[in-house]
């Protein structure tokens, strides 16, 4: 079983649009040095099948990375995907969902594992309720904490505090042969989430910031910031990734905060990155 990061980017990824910070300015000339919108595929490399989680607007690009990197995966419909799971109503979470409609591919029936929170605002919301009505997706309802079977793999959701303009929010636990929470977005550590961490693996969590200071508005757009989160993490047993980071966050170059977190045992999540579970 594989898990591979398909972006490690904020919603707007690096390059941002109308940035021309160092980060964004490198990661306009270095395709390695760019941050697609947050994804993540789950695959079943023996029975070829894959599973998303979350579905971003650089959803073509992150379709051709499963293509191009999971051998023997089988085609649903046009994609190489078999359902998505959602976290949270935020651009870059949803708006590559568009892509499945009449104006892209058409598909038939793709599942659709949410929130009853979600799925109403879904449901409820042009242009996606279009994709409901026109039944290029089915709502499959997940409740946090309990526990749906994918093809040999156990997706729970748990619920985070965020932002929740519109409906609700939640991050995975993943059971497979090893546990990972993914957790991309969250406006601060709760004991729980914490807990879960703990307990898990492996964790891939909410690096958006490394300082409360790198952005004027950050009081608008909480996340905790690395810097704090490496004190509270410090010492647990689990592999710690950070990813949804932003283009502002000082880890995106090579220098004193990126060398920080990796001697505290840290590691920067990438595009591609694949890890066995
Ligand atoms: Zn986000
Ligand atoms: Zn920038
Ligand atoms: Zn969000």
């Amino acid at each position: 079983m594989k898990l591979m990061v398909l972006g490690s980017g904020q919603d707007g990824g690096v390059p941002h649009t109308g940035c021309y910070c160092s980060a964004c300015i490198r990661a306009r000339r270095h395709k390695r040095r760019r941050r697609l919108a947050p994804s993540v595929a789950l695959c079943n490399d023996k029975a070829g099948s894959c599973y998303l989680i979350d579905a971003s607007p650089d959803f073509k690009f992150q379709m051709d990375m499963i293509w191009n990197h999971i051998p023997h995966v089988k085609r649903v419909g046009k994609i190489p995907v078999s359902s998505i799971l959602l976290t949270h109503a935020h651009y870059g979470h949803i708006t590559g969902l568009l892509e499945l409609g009449k104006e892209v591919l058409n598909e038939i029936g793709i599942p659709v594992f949410c929130t009853p929170a979600m799925g109403q605002f879904l449901s409820a919301s042009p242009p996606f309720s279009h994709l409901v009505e026109g039944g290029n997706i089915e709502i499959r309802e997940i409740r946090p904490g309990v526990k749906t079977e994918l093809g040999g793999i156990s997706v729970t959701p748990t619920q985070v505090p965020h932002r929740n303009e519109t409906a609700d929010t939640v991050g995975y636990i993943i059971e497979a042969t090893r546990r990972v929470i993914y957790i991309p977005d969250i406006d601060r550590w709760t004991d729980e989430t914490l807990e879960e961490i703990s307990r898990s693996d492996t964790a891939i969590i909410d690096g958006t910031f490394y300082s409360a200071a790198e952005l004027p508005g950050y009081r608008d757009v909480p996340h905790p910031p690395i810097k704090e989160t490496v004190e509270l993490l410090e010492g647990a047993s689990t592999e710690i990734y950070f990813t949804h980071i932003n283009h502002t966050n000082a880890i995106n170059r090579r220098g004193r905060e990126r060398r920080t977190i990796e001697r505290l045992g840290f590691k920067i999540a990438y595009d591609g990155l694949t890890l066995d579970i």
